[in-house]
């Protein structure tokens, strides 16, 4: 396709491509300044293939059809971003593009955002400047739903800092470390699902540190709640933690045979449920070396690696540990697994297998030990499967982070760039414990963009002494309050119910809601519900009206979720475990605890209140990803699934704010700095003040008095532009 662009001389001289008077380029703005920036490209014959290449640009920018038009054009001509604003619009390709060589990233490296076409590193060298010269912390918030891209582009971003980032000796083990901690986490954390063949089965937060230099000096990692279940369930068509299959098929016959485990993914209870062995983009073997290289990268001895691959051997025999019995009474039918057991976990074997058949309960001051059903039994073996994967993991995180630690005191002072990685909105046929606890994280992310942008946006505009004009937008407070308020909440019902000893169950957990929240404009039931919701609901379901869209949970499932319960006496036979990364994972306190130990959702509820304050006292930046189909294929553009995305992601409410608004800020002597060369007075040595000088060129610009507007505080210059070259700070 023939393409031409607007070549951009620093000096502000322009070289023009063809194009409709000049109009194409912006609209509503005066062509000088505007020009400056590479927005719209039209090929010569006029056609406008490529649309804009920032939304705000949009002729019709209220129109939801003319977003996605826009999108799909970009999106054939493989240009899968667009801005607005400053937030990155990002398409999933599903094909490797050519636009992430180190060519590219140097095209990027400390040009200014709107410069250059939009990119997923202008992201990062935006964020990376904005640290350095403003001494501010940044974050980077990805989100979008399962398979649009999150993973790949936060991937994106550390390659970047990786590669253009000062390095010293000591530097470049801390970024291969930071590089390497991706095969690892993603080996034990992403599995095969039916939406992304890698699909992250946690949410992950990621400090990168950089000294006074801007070199990255360590790392920090935050993971969130994994999805445990997998360990012992997949649906049909989705595998198990990708590690499994990977030591299988990767690991060297010596090793296998020391494990007690087999060359066939088949033959484990726990990888035959979704009937997918294999995947077809996925190397298990080459995958394996990978992890193996990456985990003395990040500094694991070969004990340590010994006893990481003897708990994952032990949850695949775990999940052979048969039942049988009479009576319904459990008891295991062969000893084989629990030989193995025994010796890969570093446990007594008749301990052990009385454990797993037992509950130990106290009457009158004395321990019994009562038998297990066959259903108890293998509900208990499945929670300890699920207790010693995910202790693990956390265990492994906390492995990286002591590697990414740095020990060297002369670069004590660092700034800081998180990127959060994290679960999108999610809606499925069944939506259960987890869905409800991914949206109600996705509905604190919508608050902390509300708080972040909104108002502190309203309370810049009162300090600068400049006319604000309220937007729209709705504020999602009460959603977030609807769960997690003391005492009146969702969860605070959801763990009162889990207390409670007697006839509490899922359904009372049910009832206690319609009692207690039933009310509530964003929350309903079967029994709540008007006649047409109610013929689309079980009995079993309550709604949340999120921001996003309406949601039926199923409540089958979410008292055994939230309680996440091990018997306290497979906790004992853990904590005599002399494996010792179990050891550290079990510890005798929590024995003796009297407390219970906190639910789930609390937990959950709690960090992402961690996550927040973290988040809020740091400049964010924000990547929007988008699957295009649901079929994982290139050049398919499914406008249905897009439009959903662009409704879910807030994406039209966050172009009429940033619209409404004044676009582009620079401080005064930056502005002057860029476009002096505009204006006769300001071209040679503006001696003046820089406001005065910025106040002259716009005037002789012709822009309008109420198109622009001076800061009170003389460091911005406020022109009403809906497409800025470049600035301090964005609205998004
Ligand atoms: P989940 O929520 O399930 O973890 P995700 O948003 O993290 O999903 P990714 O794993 O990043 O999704 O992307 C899914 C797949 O899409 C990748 O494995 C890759 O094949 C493809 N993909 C994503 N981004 C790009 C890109 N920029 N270029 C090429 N392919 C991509
Ligand atoms: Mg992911």
């Amino acid at each position: 396709m023939m393409e031409l662009r607007i070549q951009l001389i620093p000096t502000g001289e322009i070289i023009l491509s063809p194009g409709k008077n000049g109009e194409n380029y912006c609209h509503g703005c005066k062509p000088p300044l505007v020009l400056l920036v590479p927005l719209h490209v039209v090929a010569s014959d006029g056609v406008d293939r490529v649309g804009v290449q920032d939304f705000v640009l949009l002729e019709n920018f209220t129109s939801e059809a003319a977003f996605i038009e826009n999108l799909r054009k970009r999106f054939k001509e493989n240009l899968i971003y667009t801005y607005i604003g400053s937030v990155l619009v990002s398409v999933n390709p599903y094909k490797d593009l050519e636009i992430y060589n180190k060519n590219h990233m140097q095209r990027y490296r400390g040009v200014n955002f709107y410069e250059v076409s939009p990119h997923i590193y202008a992201v990062g060298d935006n964020s990376y400047r904005s640290m350095r010269t403003e001494r501010k912390d940044q974050c980077i918030l990805i989100s979008g739903e399962s398979g649009a891209g999150k993973t790949e582009a936060s991937k994106k971003i550390l390659q970047y800092y990786a590669v253009t980032c000062p390095a010293s000796e000591q530097v470049q083990t801390v970024k291969d470390r930071l590089l390497q901690s991706n095969p690892v986490l993603e080996a034990f954390g992403n599995a095969k699902t039916l939406r992304n063949d890698n699909s992250s089965r946690f949410g992950k937060y990621m400090d990168i540190q950089f000294d006074f230099k801007g070199a990255p000096v360590g790392g920090h990692i935050i993971n969130y709640l994994l999805e445990k279940s997998r360990v012992v369930h997949q649906n049909h068509g989705e595998r198990n933690f990708h590690i499994f299959y990977q030591l299988i098929e990767g690991g060297e016959e010596d090793l296998l045979r020391g494990l007690g485990l087999e060359r066939n993914p088949q033959q484990y209870q726990y990888l035959v449920k979704g009937n997918c062995p294999k995947v077809s983009s996925i190397n298990d073997r080459t995958d394996w070396k990978t992890v193996r290289k990456a985990l003395t990268v990040i500094g694991f001895d070969e004990d340590e690696v010994e006893e990481l691959l003897n708990i994952i051997a032990s949850v695949l025999h775990l999940g052979n540990v048969q039942y049988g019995g009479e009576d319904g009474v459990a008891c295991i039918t062969s000893d084989t697994q629990i030989k193995y057991l025994a010796r890969l976990l570093g446990v007594n074997g008749t301990v052990l297998t009385e454990a797993l058949t037992h509950k130990k309960i106290i009457a009158k001051g004395e321990e019994l030990m009562s038998p297990l059903n066959l259903e108890q039994a293998s509900s208990a073996r499945d929670a300890l499967s699920k207790a010693v994967y995910g202790r693990t993991f956390t265990w492994l995180v906390n492995k990286i982070n002591a590697s990414l630690t740095y020990t060297d005191d002369s670069c004590k002072h660092y700034s800081v760039i998180g990127l959060l990685d994290i679960y999108g909105f999610e809606v499925f046929q069944h939506n259960s414990f987890e869905q409800f606890c991914i949206n109600y994280c996705n509905e604190k992310l919508q608050q902390l963009f509300i708080e972040l942008t909104l108002k502190s946006e309203q309370e810049e505009y009162e300090a600068e002494g400049i006319t604000w004009e309220p937007v729209q937008y709705f504020n999602n407070k009460i959603i977030c309050d609807l769960v997690e308020e003391k005492f009146k909440g969702i969860i605070s019902i959801l763990d009162e119910e889990c207390l409670r000893p007697g006839d509490a169950s899922d359904l009372t957990f049910l009832e206690k809601l319609e009692d207690t929240v039933g009310g509530h404009p964003h929350f309903v039931t079967h029994k709540l519900a008007d006649t047409k919701t109610r013929k689309v609901m079980s009995r079993e379901e309550f709604r949340l009206l999120h921001y996003a869209g309406e949601v039926n949970y199923n409540v089958n499932g979410f008292l055994d979720k939230n309680n996440d319960l091990l018997f306290r006496n497979l906790k004992e036979v853990m904590c005599m475990s002399e494996n010792k990364i179990l050891n550290q994972c079990f510890n005798r306190e929590e024995l003796s605890d009297k407390k219970r130990p906190e639910t789930a959702a609390t937990q959950f509820k709690a960090s992402l209140a961690k996550l927040m304050e973290i988040l809020m006292s740091k400049e964010p930046s924000y990547v929007r990803c988008m699957k295009p189909n649901d079929s994982k294929q290139a050049g398919r553009f499914d406008e249905v699934l897009i439009r959903h995305q662009v409704k879910y992601l807030g994406l039209m409410e966050n172009l009429r704010v940033r619209r409404a608004g004044f676009a582009y800020r620079r401080r005064y002597e930056l502005f002057l700095q860029r476009y002096k060369s505009l204006c006769p007075d300001t071209w040679a040595n503006w001696q003046g003040k820089a406001f005065d000088g910025v106040a002259t060129l716009v005037k002789h610009l012709g822009y309008k008095p109420e198109e622009y507007k001076l800061g009170r505080s003389a460091t911005h210059t406020h022109t009403h532009l809906h497409s800025p070259p470049g600035g301090k700070k964005y609205w998004v």
